[in-house]
């Protein structure tokens, strides 16, 4: 629909899970075939970003008053430890940064899938916070 400079860039895979998100985003609910392609484009990923999404571990994060807002997903390790995460282009977790922006074996990691999945369904706990404490919370990324 629209065309911003980074969409250019965007891997055919990439449009297509962005082509299902926008559909699940619509009708908060989705359905086996959009299960069974994004898990063939994430693949155990995926199923981890399902797992975390059912055990509700992702917190949207809201600034007041700017809007801004950035994700906060509770981790699969028994230490239940929580990434910051941008859907799009960002996670604090080592994944992100070992497969991700290192090796480029993956598009993105769990994190990200579940917090673009709860987005998507609406199965997120929203979290308010004043600027200032977003800014906080960015600078001990
Ligand atoms: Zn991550």
């Amino acid at each position: 629909m629209t065309s911003s400079s980074g969409a250019s860039r965007m891997s055919a895979s990439c449009l297509v899970a962005e082509t299902i998100w926008k559909e699940i985003e619509s009708t908060h609910k989705v359905n086996d075939d959009q299960l069974w392609t994004l898990h063939f484009l994430f693949g155990k990923n995926f199923e981890g970003a399902t797992r975390i999404v059912d055990q509700r571990g992702v917190n949207k994060i809201s600034a007041h008053p700017s809007g801004r807002f950035i994700f906060q997903v509770t981790g699969e390790s028994r230490r239940k430890d929580q990434y910051l995460c941008f859907a799009e282009n960002f996670c604090a977790c080592h994944s992100f940064f070992y497969d991700v922006v290192n090796r480029g074996e993956q598009l993105c990691c769990k994190h990200q899938l579940a917090a673009r999945l709860a987005a998507s369904l609406g199965s997120y706990a929203e979290v308010n916070v004043s600027d200032e404490e977003l800014a906080l919370l960015l600078s001990r990324i």
